[in-house]
């Protein structure tokens, strides 16, 4: 398996001169074996992803983890949804309210010049109802995550590898928890990479509890409690520069020198063959 990061910033897309290196563009991803693969997420990360996907006729399977914004807001712009009887299956979660269909509702109205209702390519939208299930050759598995209007994380399975996708997660919410950290440590146990929201660094905690982010440090705990081989952090505060990232990266893996991690960069390839013991 293969995991591509196309967009890893949270809240909104930050272009601009101190996010080059990590990235400005809001969540996607995709992990492919051989030629298949799934997309994790609609954040403006997959226009670049769909330009690449315009010279084939491969469905496109898309797992949305929840509705956020910055979780869909690359869909208009993603190429293949033009492409005459293209098949893009999105799957979607159970959020609060309900809303299946949030992710086509921004074609609609005066919100954008297509109305979703118009596009040639044969869009179905999948209800999760399961909290297992097979997509492309890939097993999937589903966690709810800690976050307002909920949503779910993901364990993307394939020949015995594992990538955990979870991002928009609490870890240690005051109010609504609906994944308690015990079940994360037992999903995550062992898992060969692990992508992890970490918005916050632990001195701005405080300020934001309960709005559904985890901090860098406490996903650093979780990675070595649960012996992730591979943690990349995800969800990158829009405030947060290169350079900020790059100090942190520099003061954390002294403190922790055990743990194999990266802050998640757009652009990024990994190769989980390549993955060896820390
Ligand atoms: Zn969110």
């Amino acid at each position: 398996m293969k995991l591509s990061f196309y967009g890893t910033r949270g809240s909104t897309p930050t272009p601009g001169p101190a996010t080059i290196k990590y990235g400005g563009n809001t969540a996607c991803t995709m992990i492919s074996q051989g030629d298949e693969f799934v997309i994790l997420d609609s954040g403006t990360g997959i226009r670049v992803l769909g330009d690449e996907l315009l010279n084939d006729k491969r469905p496109v399977n898309i797992l949305l983890t929840h509705h956020h914004w910055d979780h869909i807001q690359g869909f208009p712009f993603f190429a293949p949804i033009y492409q005459l009887n293209r098949e893009i299956n999105i799957y979607v979660p159970k959020t609060e309210p309900r809303d299946d269909n949030a992710i086509l509702a921004q074609m609609d109205k005066s919100y954008f010049p297509v109305n979703y209702r118009q596009l040639p390519s044969k869009i179905t939208l999948k209800s999760i109802q399961k909290t297992c299930f097979d997509v492309a050759g890939f097993s999937i598995k589903c966690l709810p995550i800690n976050h307002p209007n909920e949503g779910l994380a993901f364990v993307v399975s394939r020949d015995q590898k594992h990538i955990a996708y979870v991002t928009d997660n609490e870890l240690f919410p005051e109010l609504h928890q609906t994944t308690d950290y015990e079940l994360w440590l037992a999903v995550l146990e062992n898992i060969d990479v692990l992508i992890h929201d970490g918005q916050y660094f632990d001195f701005e905690l405080h300020k934001k509890r309960d709005w559904g982010h985890s901090s860098v440090e406490q996903v650093l705990v979780l990675a070595e409690q649960c012996k992730a081989k591979k943690t990349f952090i995800y969800s990158h505060a829009p405030e947060r520069t290169d350079d900020d990232l790059d100090e942190y990266f520099q003061r954390l893996i002294k403190i922790m020198p055990s743990i194999n991690f990266d802050f998640a960069k757009e652009g990024l390839q990994f190769d989980l063959s390549d993955l060896k013991e820390f």
